[in-house]
């Protein structure tokens, strides 16, 4: 079987790789000239500045992607954080634990569960109007990072896979070599088995039972997966796409540090504030970065440059007394989005041609970030072995 894949973002290449280990005839085009669209990065004064993922996999080594990348035969470490999280509030710092937050908080939780049995779902911003103010903005930081979204952006029943997932397997982690190491494994899967990736823009797809990949030329396959997600792959196939998903965006700053801020490999929310959270993943593998990089990542809705200003002003207040240069301040839409389709919204990996599939952030299944990729995936090799 031949398989066409569009794109070499992190959806793309595990689906390739997972494929040309069981036989597949493995093709593989990218426009960019490097692979992995936003979970890699790029050597920048001395530190791997990221194309997008904060180089944090949200499960770690237990969740779906550690799942599938072992599935693959790829090779990567990954260091669990410790602590899993830690919150910043009003200046001060404590370990996350269940004792974080008032108990009352924990009974109104286990309330909304009940509602939701009974078919009342609401926004988590309405949900957590109930909420202990700490708790509340707890919630709030937790959706900025993980997910780029605000709480009235998402329904607490959407949420709940993605708390289940996290109660099965619990935090992040780092790997290591960060995001380019994972990739680059993927890739050397697919080339040990005889794939190839080429770099060329696919400009057109033409459907039927051997199905058309336009590039420099034609080149015709059993089976194609796009990681462009649904309305992109639909344009190459001169068709509209019905119902748009609104996408989620952000702004990541990228900051070099003479002395660790966070101090430990795990995610540090920032309560209260625009920047919903920071990590130091140079804490986990010293390789990524000269001396200490810091990572702090803010939801936006709008790609506003005042927002940037005022994520940059409580930059500069958090690391008071500490010695840093910002290197990067990196913003998230359109064509290069924090996520192609909002978390909580439900995309299907099949499309209406039987050998076509999506998979990628356009298609995720219920999980946070790259775990939702790797679920994603996971559907669609269910259907091709
Ligand atoms: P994409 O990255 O979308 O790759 C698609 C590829 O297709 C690209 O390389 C592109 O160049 C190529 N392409 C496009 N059009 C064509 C064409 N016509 N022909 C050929 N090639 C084409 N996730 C986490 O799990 N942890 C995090 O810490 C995290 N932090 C994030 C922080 C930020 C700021 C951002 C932006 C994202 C973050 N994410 C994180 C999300 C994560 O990066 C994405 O969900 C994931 O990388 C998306 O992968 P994908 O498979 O959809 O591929």
């Amino acid at each position: 079987m031949r398989v066409g894949i569009v794109g070499a973002g992190l959806g793309g290449l595990l689906t390739g790789a997972i494929l040309a280990e069981n036989g597949y005839r493995v093709e593989v085009f990218e426009r960019l000239p490097f692979i992995g669209g936003r979970f890699t990065s790029i050597s920048y004064k001395g530190y791997e500045v990221s194309t997008g993922a904060l180089h944090m996999i949200p499960h770690g080594s237990k969740g779906p992607l550690a799942r599938l990348l072992r599935r693959a035969g790829c090779r990567v470490e990954i260091v669990d954080s410790r602590p899993e999280a830690e919150i910043y509030w009003n200046g001060e710092r404590e370990v996350l634990s269940r004792r974080s937050f008032p108990f009352r908080d924990l009974m109104k939780l286990n309330l909304e569960f009940l509602r939701l049995k009974f078919g009342r779902n609401r926004t988590l911003e309405e949900f957590g109007k109930g909420l202990s103010e700490r708790a509340y903005l707890f919630m709030r930081a937790f959706l900025g990072w993980s997910l780029s979204v605000f709480p009235d952006q998402i329904s607490f029943g959407s949420i709940v896979p993605i708390y289940r997932q996290t109660e099965r397997y619990r935090g992040p982690g780092i790997p290591v070599g960060g995001c380019k190491a994972v990739v680059e494994e993927l890739a050397e899967v697919i080339k040990s088995n005889d794939g190839v990736i080429a770099r060329e823009e696919v400009t057109a797809l033409k459907p039927g039972e051997i199905f058309g990949v336009y590039g420099k030329e034609r080149r015709d396959y059993d089976v194609v997966v796009s990681n462009l997600g649904h309305k992109l792959t639909m344009e190459l196939l001169g068709e509209r796409y019905g119902e748009v998903k609104p996408e989620s965006r952000g702004v990541k700053y990228t900051i070099a540090l003479d002395e660790p801020f966070v101090g430990h490999t795990g995610v540090l929310f920032t309560l209260g504030m625009r920047i919903a959270g920071m990590n130091e993943v140079t804490n986990a593998d010293d390789n990524l970065g000269k001396k200490h990089m810091l990572q702090a990542h803010q939801p936006l809705r709008e790609g506003s440059r005042e927002e940037i200003l005022a994520g940059l002003k409580e930059l500069r207040e958090i690391l008071k007394g500490y010695s840093y240069v910002i290197i990067a301040v990196q913003s998230y839409k359109g064509d290069w989005p924090v996520n192609r389709v909002m978390a909580g919204m439900k995309e299907s990996n099949s499309t209406p041609y039987r050998n076509l599939y999506v998979v990628g952030d356009g298609a995720k299944g219920e999980d946070i970030e790259v775990d939702g990729v790797a679920l994603g995936v996971e559907r669609v090799l269910g259907e091709l072995l």
